[in-house]
């Protein structure tokens, strides 16, 4: 997939991403699907509306007729296009800065398309085979009022809300100025949950904090769980298909302990999880204390989703899948990334202790990363050679889907090439700071 990374398409407005670029996948996308009928959703960005149009236009050139949602959190679109029964486009960056834009695009079900049809579309937009229809047949635009308030109604009949509610929870919900600002406040309070917030008001210059939920984009949040004395801090990214919570003395939770929380919450013999291959020890030990089967993935969460979507086919029960950026899916509810779902989930965790206690089992790791640069073509072949020979002679359980990850049972390292940086990268992470630089520094000494 040239067009759609690991998790949609992304680029500087006007620049890489233009008008004229989501008009051409918009066709690609209509004229692929053979569809009549689709929906355009966006996010808080100033760069929304003039590509919505773009989406909206090219769409209707090849005879599908378009509803407008308005801004929506992703997830809130997807559950618009299972009801409905329609495809979808999303108008997103996710996390990236302001000046970004993009796009995901959401099948019939609801689920993003997966990587057989992403590569469809991609050809059809290389070769320019769109299917124009002749005038009588261009498609028709309407705006569609109440998609979020259905989304929200949709959380909550989801979950358990008496076990929420017993808790008697204050939260502190910081959407960043994004999609989210206008269902999670709302989802929580109708679960009984009593909300305080931060930058909640949807505005696509993010004014208060970048759309990236990371510990440095988060010092408000923390200083309102503690000011507030709230139970649990959760925030999103711009489209808010992602969530990351702080605990109840205003620290940051790791993603990676959360995800491994579920996996024990969730997760028993014979089932499946699925992640990707820097998947955190946190979670490893997690499936196998479960006793389930963990799946890794190339990294990105197309490719995780498009691997749970055949697992489910093949009759697997996959309870819980994603990574540590916050980004989780529950297949039973949707096999889809979902900020304020993940979120109503964990506050249902919370009825068995405080949010530290919760994923205190999953603590106490630490990571170590390495970024070796490369300056020519040769000279990165030379580094993966040595890695190569390096991998052979190892004691450790070797995954080679998406550079080379070793397995040692007590900590992992993973030596991958960036897909946008001269850089080889080298990731580890065990129970001791000890042991994961041991095992980074193996590696780094084998390629140097
Ligand atoms: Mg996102």
């Amino acid at each position: 997939m040239e067009v759609f990374g690991s998790s949609g398409v992304r680029g500087v407005v006007n620049e890489d991403l233009t008008p004229e670029f989501v008009l051409g996948i918009a066709k690609a996308m209509g004229s692929v699907l053979e569809c009549d009928r689709a929906a355009v959703g966006r996010d808080t960005r100033l760069s929304g509306p003039m590509l919505v149009d773009a989406a909206a236009s090219g769409l209707a050139s090849v005879g599908v007729s378009v509803d407008r949602v308005g801004v929506v959190p992703t997830p809130s679109l997807q559950a618009y296009a299972a009801r409905e029964g329609v495809p979808a486009v999303m108008i997103t960056a996710s996390h990236n800065p302001p000046r970004y834009n993009g796009m995901k695009l959401i099948g019939r079900s609801g689920v993003e398309l997966g990587v057989g049809e992403l590569e469809a579309i991609e050809g059809a937009f290389r070769d320019g085979a769109y299917d124009p229809v002749d005038w009588p047949g261009v498609g028709r635009s309407r705006r569609i009022e109440g998609v979020n308030r259905a989304y929200t109604e949709e959380l909550v009949a989801a979950v358990d809300r008496d076990r929420i509610a017993g808790g008697g929870l204050r939260v502190a919900v910081d959407p960043g100025h994004g999609a989210g600002a206008l269902t999670t406040p709302y989802v929580l309070r109708a679960l009984g949950c009593e909300v305080v917030t931060l930058h909640s008001e949807p505005d696509g210059s993010f004014p208060g904090r970048n759309p990236e939920p990371i510990p440095e984009n988060l010092g408000g949040l923390c200083r309102l769980v503690e000011a507030a004395g709230a139970d649990v801090g959760v925030a999103h990214d711009g489209d808010a298909d992602r969530a990351i919570f702080i605990d109840q003395d205003g620290e940051y939770i790791e993603g990676d302990a959360v995800l491994a929380a579920f996996v024990g919450a969730v997760a028993g013999p014979d089932d499946v999880v699925v992640s990707g291959v820097n998947v955190s020890q946190r979670v490893v030990d997690a499936a196998e204390e479960a006793g389930a089967r963990l799946e890794l993935t190339p990294i990105g969460s197309t490719r995780i989703i498009s691997r749970v979507e055949e697992l489910v086919e093949d009759g697997e029960r996959v309870p819980v899948a994603g990574e540590g950026n916050g980004g989780i899916v529950f297949p039973a509810f949707r096999a889809a990334r979902d900020g304020g779902y993940t979120a109503c989930r964990f506050l249902e965790l919370l009825a068995g202790g405080t949010a530290r206690e919760v994923v205190a089992p999953f603590d106490e790791y630490d990571n170590v990363r390495v970024d070796l640069g490369y300056g020519s073509r040769e000279e990165r072949d030379r580094y993966l050679a040595a890695l190569d020979a390096y991998v052979r002679g190892v004691d450790a359980a070797v995954t080679e889907i998406d550079g080379y990850r070793l397995d040692y049972g007590d900590g992992w390292v993973l030596a991958r090439l960036s897909g946008t940086e001269p850089l080889l990268r080298i990731y580890g992470e065990a129970r001791t700071p000890e042991r994961a630089a041991e095992l980074v520094a193996q590696v780094r000494g084998a390629v140097e």
